[in-house]
C-alpha cells in the first residue's frame, strides 16, 4: 500500500531523476518548415510563387496572398475574373484569407475586382469587420484603389456560357476522376487549363492555400469564381472561415475545395483543424472530417466532390476526398514542388 510517506519518498526519487531521463528522451523531430499546400494541379505553379516569398524568410501571409494572385488573374474557369458566371452572366468572386493570429478577411459576391484575395486581406487589416460582401465590398474595394474593371466575360466563360444557356439546367460536374468516362481537358493542358470537359461540360475548381514560413506561422488563402452558372447571389464555402478555409496558429490550418454546400453544412475546414487539435494527423483529420461529411450524405456523396487539404505545426500535410480525382501540390525545401492524387473515401 502507498503510505504518505512512500509516496513522497518516490515523487522526491521522480523529482531528481527527471534531468537523467531527459537525457534519454527522443528528440523531436524538427518541423519541416517552409512548406506551401495547394489545391489541385495548378497548385504547384501557385506554390512557386508562395515560394519566392517564403524561401528567403518571407511571411506565409504574404506567401498566400501572392500566390493567390497569380491565379486570379490567369484566364481559368473557376477562380478570378476569368472564371464562368453565375446564370445571370455575371462573374462574382469568393475569397478569404487568414493568419496564425485569428485575423481574417473576406469578400463574398465581388465583382469587376481583378484580386478578391487583397481585398480581404484589406478587410482584415482595415475595417473592424471580416466580410464584407457584393456592392459594399466593390465599393470598398475601389476606396482603397483597386481598379473596377470592365464588365466582360473572358473569352472561354462567354463561350460556355452560351453553351450552357441552351439547356439552363444547373448540373455541376465534380472533379470526379472517373466521372461517366469524360476526359478533363486539363489533363492534356497548362498548370491554368480550364477544368471544363471536352465535351463542353463544365467542371470547377477553388485555389486554397495553406502555408508556414521559416518562423512557423502559418496562414491560408482561398480564392474562387465559385460553382459555375450558380443562382444570382448565391455563396460558396469558400470566404466562409472556418468552410473553405481555417488557420490556427497553435495547431494547424485546412482549406477546401468542391461543392461549397457540403463544406458549410460540415463547417469542414474548422472540424479539420479540431481533429488536429485533439490529436490527428492533418491525413487523419481531412480523412475524418470526409467520414463526417460522408456520414450526413449517405445517398448524395457519391455525386459530389470534396476535397480537404491540411497541415500541422510539423509541417506534415494531409489530403483526403469524397471522391477520386482531388489532387493537390505540397513544396517544401527548395524540392521544386510535387502534385499528389488525394486518397479518397470511394475508391
Ligand atoms: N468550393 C467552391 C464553391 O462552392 C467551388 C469549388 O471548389 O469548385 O463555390
Amino acid at each position: 500500500m502507498t503510505t504518505r510517506r512512500s509516496f513522497l519518498r518516490w515523487s522526491t526519487l521522480a523529482v531528481s531523476l527527471s534531468p537523467v531521463r531527459s537525457l534519454f528522451a527522443l528528440p523531436k523531430a524538427a518541423a519541416v518548415k517552409p512548406i506551401v499546400v495547394s489545391t489541385w494541379d495548378s497548385g504547384l505553379a501557385v506554390n512557386a510563387v508562395a515560394w519566392k516569398v517564403l524561401k528567403p524568410g518571407g511571411y506565409a501571409l504574404d506567401a498566400v496572398e501572392e500566390s493567390a494572385k497569380s491565379i486570379e488573374k490567369e484566364i481559368s474557369c473557376c477562380v478570378g475574373l476569368g472564371g464562368n458566371p453565375d446564370r445571370e452572366g455575371h462573374v462574382t468572386l469568393d475569397a478569404c484569407i487568414m493568419n496564425e493570429k485569428y485575423d481574417c478577411g473576406s469578400v463574398a459576391g465581388l465583382e469587376r475586382i481583378l484580386h478578391p484575395i487583397s481585398v480581404a486581406r484589406k478587410v482584415m487589416e482595415t475595417t473592424p469587420h471580416v466580410m464584407l460582401i457584393g456592392e459594399g465590398a466593390q465599393q470598398f474595394a475601389v476606396a482603397n484603389g483597386f481598379k473596377l474593371e470592365e464588365d466582360k466575360l473572358s473569352a472561354d466563360a462567354e463561350k460556355s456560357y452560351k453553351e450552357w444557356l441552351k439547356k439552363s439546367e444547373y448540373k455541376p460536374l465534380m472533379n470526379i476522376e472517373q466521372q461517366q468516362g469524360k476526359t478533363p481537358k486539363r489533363a492534356a493542358g497548362g498548370p491554368f487549363a480550364p477544368n471544363q470537359f471536352e465535351d463542353g461540360s463544365f467542371n470547377h475548381d477553388t485555389m486554397g492555400t495553406v502555408a508556414m514560413d521559416a518562423k512557423g506561422r502559418l496562414s491560408g488563402s482561398c480564392t474562387t469564381s465559385g460553382m459555375a452558372f450558380k443562382m444570382r447571389g448565391r455563396i460558396g464555402d469558400s470566404p466562409i472561415i472556418g468552410a473553405g478555409l481555417y488557420v490556427d496558429g497553435e495547431v494547424g490550418a485546412a482549406t477546401s475545395s468542391g461543392q461549397g454546400e457540403e463544406v458549410i453544412r460540415l463547417g469542414g475546414t474548422h472540424l479539420v483543424v479540431e481533429f488536429m487539435r485533439n490529436g490527428a494527423t492533418p491525413m487523419e483529420a481531412c480523412k475524418k472530417a470526409v467520414e463526417r461529411l460522408v456520414k450526413i450524405n449517405p445517398k448524395k456523396a457519391k455525386d459530389f466532390q470534396v476535397g480537404f487539404i491540411a497541415i500541422n505545426l510539423q509541417g506534415e500535410v494531409g489530403a483526403y476526398s469524397v471522391n477520386k480525382g482531388f489532387s493537390y501540390a505540397v513544396t517544401k525545401a527548395d524540392d521544386g514542388g510535387k502534385v499528389f492524387m488525394a486518397e479518397s473515401y470511394y475508391k
